[in-house]
């Protein structure tokens, strides 16, 4: 691949998308997988009999902690995020695949996060035991115009390496992780409700967490995705605790 940098504009996000790619999801997944233990080989006949009772196992294997049921589905979701979102996604390694563009093959694009109006920048408290509160319009300006200049002047020095000749891999080093990255993230029910309790924070919580805004912005989007494909999993989730069976 040719090293010559291309004259691309210099962009600044202070959202992150998430879209569901690819599908083989349904609250029948759930069923089939689950009574194959007393149905064996008839078990795809039980489906759609009795939706009350569908929904009665649901809720019984989400609150007894039978998980391996939730696990014979699969969603594929594409995520445009900063790379700092990125270091903590990756650390759900259970469940969980995981394919990101590159830097060492493509010339990295000149996006960067900057936090909006809406997000919290004020720490209170100590850590564990801390709240978020709004910033002033002061302490707001700041972080947007002290964001802004470190990004331009990281990119720039950026530009200036490939234009010298120097390697993508090497030139990349003065990226800060405010860049935004994308990757392909393919999960299960099980394995994105572990990811959820962890990286979302919800009053039905039994455990509580505090996730980073920012990741918890991309686990807001995945939940409502997941949320229309299996409802009577989700309701079942929500009611006992937010928690991975
Ligand atoms: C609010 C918050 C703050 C955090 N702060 C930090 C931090 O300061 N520093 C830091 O390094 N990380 C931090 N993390 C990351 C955290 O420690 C986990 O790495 C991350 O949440 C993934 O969780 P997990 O290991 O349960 O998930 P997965 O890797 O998906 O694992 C799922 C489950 O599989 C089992 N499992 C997986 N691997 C093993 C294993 N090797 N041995 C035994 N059981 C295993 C466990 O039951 C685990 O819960 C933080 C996470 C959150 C949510």
């Amino acid at each position: 691949m040719p090293d010559t940098p291309s004259e691309t504009s210099v962009s600044f996000r202070s959202d992150v998308t998430v879209e569901l790619v690819k599908h083989n999801a349904a609250d029948s997944d759930v069923l089939w997988a689950a009574r194959v233990s007393t149905a064996g080989e008839q078990s795809l006949d039980e489906l759609g009999k009795d939706p009350e009772r569908s929904k009665g196992l649901i809720n019984y294997l989400m609150r007894d902690r039978h998980g391996s049921p939730f696990e014979h589905n699969s969603m594929t979701f594409l995520v445009s995020a900063p790379i700092f979102v990125f270091r903590e996604f990756m650390r759900h390694r259970v469940g969980w695949s995981y394919n990101e563009e590159s830097g060492r093959y493509r010339e990295l694009q000149p996006v960067f996060y900057v936090p909006g109006e809406d997000r919290k920048l004020v720490q209170q408290g100590r850590p564990g035991k801390y709240e978020f509160v709004h910033g002033s319009p002061e302490q707001h300006a700041a972080v947007s115009e002290t964001m802004r200049a470190s990004y331009l002047e990281s990119y720039e020095a950026y530009q200036r390496m490939l234009k010298d000749g120097v390697a993508r891999e090497v030139a990349r080093a003065v990226l800060p992780v405010g860049l935004f990255s994308s990757m392909y993230a393919t999960c299960n029910a099980r394995s994105l409700m572990h990811f959820l309790s962890l990286r979302t924070k919800d009053d039905r919580a039994a455990v509580p967490s505090f996730p980073q805004r920012e990741i918890e912005m991309v686990a807001e989007r995945m939940e409502a995705e997941w949320a229309r494909l299996m409802p009577l999993t989700y309701a079942a989730f929500n009611a006992n605790g937010r928690q991975a069976p």
